[in-house]
């Protein structure tokens, strides 16, 4: 059965004691005792330095949440000052990270060439990428439109499906409290996933988790969850404020149980 994910992206948000009080309301809230059915992923992707004080709030929680690097360097070791490997990542708990983000692509020149080497960089170390994808402007004709998310996906070829979670995030939804309309994600989604059944086969690209991101929130995320090919959301903005990130668990679980 292919995994349904919910996933916080704090961005460049939140202190240290924010983020561990955060995790630890969070472990803690009825939502996140109940138990759920275990295909059901909720996951968190706090800025690097505090993935170790949150993967120790959830284990002192015994809390089952994912957690996600939002970022990895493209080398794995070596000479890069400022960066982080994907190994260290994962020493720091990270399961996987996002790679693709569209403020990535865009502020820091991210290449498709580069994004194949973060990808290799996660696959030498077993971890998840969340790959995000989409395009950047609403006025792209279906068939631009079509061969741009083409490319996107193709450069997923030499990851193994199992390990992969993708993302469609237009960037022009992103951050700006104007989400994508379902007909747009259904028929966006629908594309993505023939194309996946093209790259892997039907077997797998069916077991490949398939998020909608962009202005998610409380109020716009249940008719996106409905969408056949939508397997759950990337959420930014709604996610820092705790009570209402609680309050896209709930529709989560409730639509997917
Ligand atoms: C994101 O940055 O991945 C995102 C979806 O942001 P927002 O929800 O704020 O649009």
């Amino acid at each position: 059965m292919v995994h349904q994910h919910l996933i916080a992206n704090f961005k460049m948000n939140l202190l240290d004691s924010e983020i561990r009080n955060y995790v630890s309301q969070l472990s803690q809230s009825d939502v996140l005792k109940k138990p759920r059915p275990v295909h059901l992923k909720i996951g968190l992707a706090p800025s690097s330095p505090y993935l170790l004080s949150c993967q120790a709030q959830l284990s002192k929680t015994s809390s089952t949440l994912d957690l996600y690097a939002q970022n990895i360097s493209q080398a794995t070791q070596g000479a890069h000052t400022g960066e982080v490997s994907a190994q260290q990542m994962r020493d720091c708990g990270a399961q996987g990270s996002i790679i693709g983000h569209s403020e990535r692509r865009s502020l820091h020149h991210e290449t498709p060439e580069i994004l194949v080497q973060k990808m290799e960089a996660l696959n030498q170390f077993k971890m998840r990428a969340i790959y995000c994808l989409g395009e950047e402007t609403t006025d792209l004709s279906d068939q631009n439109l079509d061969q741009l998310l083409k490319e996107q996906v193709d450069i997923l070829r030499d990851f193994p499906s199992t390990q992969l979670i993708i993302a469609y995030e237009p960037k022009w939804a992103i951050g700006t409290g104007r989400e994508a309309e379902p007909q747009h994600i259904h028929r966006v989604s629908t594309y993505i996933r023939q194309h996946l059944v093209n790259l892997y086969g039907q077997e797998r690209a069916l077991n490949i988790p398939l998020l909608y991101g962009g202005s998610v929130n409380a109020k716009n995320l249940s008719p996106i969850l409905d969408l056949e090919n939508i397997n759950g959301a990337l959420v930014g903005s709604a996610s820092l404020d705790l009570d209402h990130f609680i309050a896209l668990i709930e529709l989560f679980i409730n639509a997917n149980l």
